[in-house]
């Protein structure tokens, strides 16, 4: 907890956290546009038709540079500082003036505000980093979510593996508790989507939610899905209600739930031992 009283230290931390952050964006406006694609192609050929025949320009995590969405002009080196950039600005592209979104200044202080947080409490050590880095990874799949109404497997995924291979290395004694998170994580969320397609007709929850809660159970323990599930089922509700009473032309449009379970995943990650001890004691079990 005093490693961070360090004030240069401080200032490293947070501006690798800036940086991850700035990186975050990245992947948040770029994955779901290369699955659409990558999807569109295997579809093409699944179904033996002929490929798109225009040429596909490159485009990954790392090409073409970041240039506005409006007027493609690529963006300056000095004016892609995370925050600062923004902040120069004013929020608008600097050739065209069209404003520029505040998830990207607003992505960038949350990193920081994640990893600062998991590292004052935990130290610079291996438990500082894994829950460092799971709450980055929650947060682009919230954002994601969103924006898209995807939660990519290639992000539900390792968290998932690492939720088992964290608890393996730094709470041996919990694995059991965290496997059984797993499988239970999945199977609530499996068998809740089944309850209401069956009763509504419709779908409740994304297949990527199954996955995504059993990453929860894997970081977090078995004990904690109910505790994740009220949090995020509650906040949801009530966040649903206000959009819709302030925004109706939303009302029945789809809801992601990703957010909320990464925010609910986010607080027990982020709060430890004291907000499960809290937990425990209010639904009566023994502390852990
Ligand atoms: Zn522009």
């Amino acid at each position: 907890m005093s490693s961070l009283s360090d004030p240069f230290l401080l200032c490293i931390v947070a501006l690798l956290a800036l940086t991850l952050g700035s990186f975050l964006n990245v992947v948040i406006a770029r994955l779901p546009v290369m699955l659409s694609r990558q999807w569109t192609h295997e579809a093409h050929q699944t179904l033996t038709l002929t490929p798109p025949t225009q040429p596909q320009t490159r485009y990954n995590l790392l090409v073409p540079r970041s240039h506005c969405p409006e007027c493609d002009a690529t963006i300056a080196w000095h004016d892609n500082i995370p925050l600062v950039g923004y902040l120069k600005r004013r929020g608008r592209c600097a050739q065209c003036r069209c404003p520029i979104s505040v998830q990207y200044p607003l992505v960038e202080a949350a990193s920081m505000a994640l990893v600062l947080w998991a590292v004052w409490h935990h130290g610079m050590t291996f438990t500082g980093m894994a829950i460092a880095l799971a709450c980055l990874i929650l947060l682009t799949l919230a954002v994601i979510d969103l924006r898209t109404l995807l939660l990519p497997d290639v992000l539900t995924l390792p968290l998932l593996w690492g939720g088992l291979l964290y608890q393996l290395v730094v709470h041996p004694d919990r694995l059991a508790e965290s496997v059984i998170g797993a499988a239970a994580g999945y199977s609530v969320a499996w068998g809740f989507y089944w309850l209401f397609r069956l009763a509504s007709g419709r779908e409740g929850l994304g297949r990527g939610d199954f996955k995504l809660l059993a990453a929860l159970g894997a970081w977090c323990g078995w004990q904690t899905l109910p505790l994740i599930l009220v949090l995020s089922a509650t906040t949801g509700a009530v966040l649903g209600i206000i959009i819709q009473l302030l925004l109706p032309r939303l009302r029945g449009a789809p809801m992601p739930f990703g957010p909320f379970l990464s925010a609910a995943g986010m607080l027990v990650l982020l709060g430890g031992d004291r907000v499960i001890e809290l937990y425990y004691t209010i639904i009566g079990l023994s502390s852990i």
